[in-house]
């Protein structure tokens, strides 16, 4: 009987190391898991489209397939890029499947990705070869406009598409000038990546350079990111085909497409000046407010060289942005309060709608002052 109360304090002991243990468990699940989600959206994703597939085979050619070439080739660029740790990979399409245009660029949205890259060849009754990459814009000329509306043609295999695409029509020049609004925004980042791909297929690869252009493509209408569709080459014409048909063709194509990716990647890395540093990860109380009198606390969500109109529409959805002209920049805000919880959580919503490295910025009299500062200050 003696022993009893003993054993039973043993056995309190024991569980309660027991529980510390399963604690502190718990504690490095939720730190481990924590930083991972965080890291992950850190992530650059793009997304590859394979242009066509399932009954929609693409542009005709005697032996070629356009949807089978574009397929390989989308296929390689994510191999090459996801050897690069930093960089997700989404497909929207790894398979001969049919999918619409309006769902590719869903894909793309819903991933928050930051790069949509649609992959094509071409095709013309003549022996014209060489490469093109296009970014959304009015068509400079017929040409590109024939280009558009053989691969928009496509809405036609489709259920609806007269609702879906709002009365858009591939087979008329004046329809398309509604669809490059969206893509506005994007523009200068567009023609980067493009400009990119095009440097490489012409210096790395000796491809015949027919430029990097614009016209009205709806697969590229439908993303909210930086977008290409590149014409990798003609599979009409004798050598090219062959060459975009071979093992050791599409694995140029394919590095050459991913080294533009990851160029423009360092490009972007190197130009913004944002805090991206993963910041260690604290398991907070219920937040309460925290409110600095005097102190004028906004979120930064965009510094463009370009005048943006302030609507909604050109800002992810997000209502009441700022802009101010600092030197040759325009930098963007959401949100203006004194209290930093109520700042915190419209930075959570900026990033949400899209802004990945959107940050809180602070003004005291109206001088930028450092955040982490201030937070220290009230400590
Ligand atoms: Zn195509």
């Amino acid at each position: 009987m003696k022993n009893w109360p003993c054993k039973n304090n043993k056995k309190t002991i024991k569980s309660g190391r027991n529980s510390i243990k399963f604690l502190f468990g718990l504690s490095l699940i939720i730190i481990l898991n924590i930083p991972h989600e965080l890291f992950a959206q850190e992530k650059f994703t793009v997304v590859l489209d394979a242009g066509h597939g399932g009954k929609d085979p693409g542009r005709p050619a005697k032996n070629y397939s356009e949807k089978d070439i574009a397929l390989k080739i989308v296929l390689l660029v994510g191999e090459y890029l996801k050897k690069n740790k930093d960089i997700d990979v989404i497909y929207t399409r790894s398979k001969d499947v049919f999918i619409e245009l309006d769902e590719r660029g869903k894909i793309a949205n819903d991933a928050n990705a930051n790069l949509f890259v649609s992959i094509h060849c071409n095709a013309f009754h003549t022996q014209a070869y060489g490469t093109e990459t296009y970014v959304l814009g009015l068509h400079a000329n017929k040409q590109n406009f024939e280009v558009a509306k053989h691969e928009n043609s496509v809405i036609f295999l489709e259920d609806n598409y007269e609702e879906k695409y709002e009365g858009f029509d591939p087979n008329s020049p004046e329809s398309v000038i509604g669809l490059t609004l969206m893509q506005e925004e994007y523009l200068d980042e567009s023609l980067l990546l493009a400009s990119n791909i095009q440097n490489n297929f012409t210096n790395k690869l000796n491809r015949k350079n027919r430029g990097v252009k614009q016209a009205g493509f709806v697969v590229l209408h439908q993303t909210y990111m930086p977008s290409v569709l590149i014409e990798t080459g003609f599979i009409t014409n004798y050598e090219e085909g062959k060459f975009l048909n071979s093992k050791n063709g599409q694995e140029k194509i394919s590095r050459s497409i991913a080294d533009a990716v990851e160029k423009y990647k360092k490009h972007l890395d190197e130009n913004l000046v944002v805090d991206v540093k993963p910041k260690p990860v604290v398991v907070e109380p219920e937040p309460k407010d925290k409110i600095f009198k005097g102190v004028v606390l906004k979120v930064q969500i965009a510094s463009s060289s370009k005048k943006l109109d302030l609507k909604p529409y050109n800002f992810k959805g997000l209502k009441g942005i700022e802009r101010l002209k600092i030197g040759s920049h325009y930098k963007y805000y959401f949100g203006k309060t004194s209290n930093y919880t109520e700042i915190k959580r419209m930075k959570e919503e900026a990033r949400k709608a899209g802004f990945k490295s959107a940050f809180v910025v602070a003004y005291k009299n109206g001088a930028n002052i450092s955040v982490s500062k201030l937070l220290n200050s009230s400590e």
